[in-house]
């Protein structure tokens, strides 16, 4: 997979030290944010974006604007986040999440640009619970205001028919630049899902990466919508961007290593199952006896751990040639 850039390559002496992120500033705003993902509205389409959900008397606010990098915000909603970039162009708006969130999105939006435009929306994919609400944006910012997506987004939301989810207006193929070369796109294969755009903000070395990837996090439930063994391609993919802090759908923001971790991960689930799978065992044997206990520290290792290797047991017995790979529903 070509992850080409169009504006050139980056040394680390072009990128301003503003634009930086200093280590202590991420850590500490990766702990600031570490309870997300684990906190309530769990209400699921994919992952859960709905109602704030019952509220203990310490859960954190239902929504939190964080500046990742100068002009870029990390927008969270629940569990869920998006992304947003003020550049010279107006603001480009990832994922508006849903109807609800998206209104405040609007307004957190001219709360930390007042009188910017609304240049365009992006999807990170098309699923349902990252990508609805673009109307709710559009009405606040201009009916006319462009959403790019990838090329294999477009059929689905198209079949789908859901007005609170329009298709894209863009589509691209490989990679795509926004303002200017200030915001690119990346198609890096097939992974949690076949439309997979992740942003890449040059200036600022960070990546804005959508459910295929996240910091120390199973993935979703039992994987259906992921393919193996395209996933590790994918991943592999993400590490030829040159991004030093990544922001993710769910939980908090991470770096290289957060990536490298991740895809050791998959390695190592890919690996055990399919061990046992050659060994004979069954799904419910397996799901008993592969424990994954290095990831026992894991964000959703008491609820995901079994289903990812169900979910992966599924996937390798159906393909037979240990490898895997299934159409899988989202
Ligand atoms: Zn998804």
């Amino acid at each position: 997979m070509l992850c080409k850039r169009s504006s050139g390559s980056i040394s680390s002496t072009s990128i301003p030290p503003v634009s930086r992120i200093p280590l202590l500033s991420l850590v500490a705003l990766g702990a600031s944010l570490s309870w997300v993902g684990c906190g309530g509205g769990d209400a699921p389409s994919d992952e859960p974006a709905g109602a704030a959900g019952a509220a203990a008397a310490d859960a954190p606010p239902q929504f939190e604007t964080t500046e990742v990098a100068e002009g870029v915000y990390q927008f969270r909603w629940i569990g869920h986040n998006a992304l947003f970039a003020v550049t010279s162009e107006g603001v480009f708006a990832f994922d508006p999440i849903s109807v609800e969130a998206a209104a405040t999105y609007a307004e957190e939006i001219r709360r930390v640009a007042p009188g910017a435009e609304l240049a365009a929306i992006v999807y990170s994919h098309n699923h349902a619970d990252h990508a609805t609400g673009a109307e709710v944006l559009r009405e606040a910012f201009g009916t006319d205001v462009p959403i790019y997506a990838h090329a294999n987004a477009d059929a689905p939301l198209r079949e789908a028919g859901n007005p609170d989810l329009p298709p894209p207006t863009t589509t691209f193929d490989e990679t795509m630049t926004l303002a200017g070369g200030e915001i690119e796109l990346h198609y890096l294969g097939r992974s949690h899902s076949d439309d997979i755009a992740v942003g890449f903000l040059p200036a600022h070395s960070l990546a804005f990466a959508v459910d295929f990837v996240a910091r120390d996090r199973f993935g979703y439930q039992d994987l259906a919508s992921f393919h193996f063994p395209d996933m590790f391609g994918a991943i592999e993919g993400l590490l030829e961007i040159p991004f030093e802090t990544i922001v993710f759908g769910h939980g908090p923001p991470g770096d290289r290593a957060a990536i490298e971790r991740q895809l050791t991960y998959y390695r190592d689930l890919n690996a055990a199952v399919r061990d046992a799978v050659e060994a004979g065992l069954s799904e419910d044997e397996t799901a008993e006896t592969v424990l994954m206990e290095d990831y026992s520290h894991w964000d959703r290792y008491d609820d995901w751990r079994e289903l990812n290797v169900r979910g992966m047991h599924r996937k390798l017995s159906a393909a037979g040639d240990g490898e895997g790979d299934e159409e899988g529903e989202h």
